[in-house]
Order: C-alpha cells, then structure tokens, then sequence
C-alpha cells in the first residue's frame, strides 16, 4: 500500500466541478449496452450527488450526452431515484463500493 491517498477527482457532467470521485455518483455505460452505477469498466459519467446537478443532469440529458446514447430509460430513472433519496453533499461522506 501506498502511503500517500491521492483523491481521484473527476469532472461533473452537470456543473463541470472537479470533485473526489468517492462523492460523486457514477453511470457506466457497459459493454453490452446496458447502464452500471457505481462500478463497472465502460465509458462513464460523473454528477454530483447534489440535488441541482442531479436535475439539471436529469432534465438536460447530460448523462445521456456524456454516454452517447441519447434515449436510454435507465439513466433518467436512475437520476430520479437518486432525487427522490438524496445523499447528502454536505459534508457526510457517501460510501460506495470501491471501484480499485
Ligand atoms: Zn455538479
């Protein structure tokens, strides 16, 4: 193990913020076409787990954008089971499956 923790950020797809990634919610477009969240080896898309990003993301298709695929249901479900259960961005740390 390493002894320095270097925070991967990536970039949201909504606010283009460059965040930890651990706080961000993560699409994956899988290779046989489906939508992975959270893990998963494929193209991929970042939004903040922030109320405002998950909407905007959600009502500009920017996920949908970001993945290339224009009209997949999955992705805008997903965004709104994330609206309808928000994780907090406010400083509690959101626990995802480790991806490494
Ligand atoms: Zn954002």
């Amino acid at each position: 193990m390493s002894t320095t923790h270097r925070p991967v950020v990536r970039r949201c797809v909504s606010c283009a913020h460059l965040k930890d990634r651990t706080r961000m919610l993560r699409l994956v477009r899988l290779a046989d076409g489906k939508i992975g969240l959270g893990q998963g080896f494929g193209r991929s898309a970042y939004v903040c787990r922030s109320q405002r990003c998950l909407e905007d993301a959600r009502r500009r298709k920017r996920v949908q954008k970001s993945l290339r695929i224009p009209n997949h249901p999955t992705i805008d479900a997903t965004l709104a089971a994330e609206l309808d259960n928000p994780a907090s961005d406010n400083g509690k740390p959101v626990q995802d499956s480790p991806v490494e």
